[in-house]
């Protein structure tokens, strides 16, 4: 599953999404030559980064509040899931007590449900414009972020993914022309993820469909 999982997913790099899943599973991967792991609880993250290899990447990719930022701040390297100009600064602020730069992905709403968390595209060209950002040392805004619908209809599904390559394309062309370091859109999950290839997805979150399902009620 694996190996072929890799194969079919070209150029696109896979974040094994490991939330719920023991240790042995995670190793199993990892000995497959599997490197990055997402997680979406930082007690968890924080958990997995003490009991396995040190070589792991571990990107955050649920939603994140700025109080626990500093429990994972000395090590994580990719947090998909920034959505207020507040966390970035608080992101800034601990990275910069650890001495890194922490890796940062721009979360956009591009679902049509009520609960899911993101920025628009004007929340976003004002979070870029605002005084504090230019300020901001220690992070590396590295691309953007979303989740489509939960639904069947794959054209609804397939124009949430452009939706977030368009907002890629403007942010990109108005504030990172030059800038090799944002060229990340993380999108497709297990049961979109061929859509999001085809639309231009750099990253994957992928957990179902590498471990099984969850045994947690809750989808998320
Ligand atoms: C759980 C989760 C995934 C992976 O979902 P699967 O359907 O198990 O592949 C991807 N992205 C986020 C933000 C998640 O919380």
């Amino acid at each position: 599953m694996y190996k072929e999982l890799i194969q079919q997913l070209g150029s696109t790099r896979l974040v094994a999404v490991s939330k719920t899943q023991p240790t042995e599973a995670i190793l199993n991967l990892y000995d497959q030559g599997q490197r990055i792991f997402g997680e979406n609880k930082v007690q968890e993250l924080v958990s997995k980064h003490e009991a396995l290899p040190k070589d792991i990447e571990w990107h955050l990719i649920g939603h994140l509040q700025s109080n626990k930022v500093k429990y994972m701040a000395s090590f994580v390297s990719m947090i998909h899931s920034v959505d207020s100009l507040k966390l970035l600064e608080e992101i800034n602020r601990q990275a910069e007590r650890n001495q890194r730069m922490i890796n940062c992905l721009l979360q956009f709403k591009i679902n049509d449900e009520a609960t899911k968390f993101g920025l628009d595209q004007k929340e976003a060209f004002a979070l870029l414009e605002s005084a504090s950002y230019p300020t901001l040392q220690n992070i590396r805004l590295c691309g953007v972020m979303g989740m489509a619908s939960f639904v069947e209809d794959e054209a609804q599904i397939r124009q949430e993914f452009k939706a977030l390559h368009q907002i890629f394309d403007a942010l990109k062309d108005r504030y990172f022309p030059n800038d090799d370091n944002f060229k990340e859109i993380s999108m497709g999950m297990s049961d979109d993820y061929p859509i999001a290839v085809a639309e231009g997805s750099t990253l994957v979150r992928i957990g179902t469909l590498l471990f099984g399902a969850r045994n947690s009620g809750n989808p998320q």
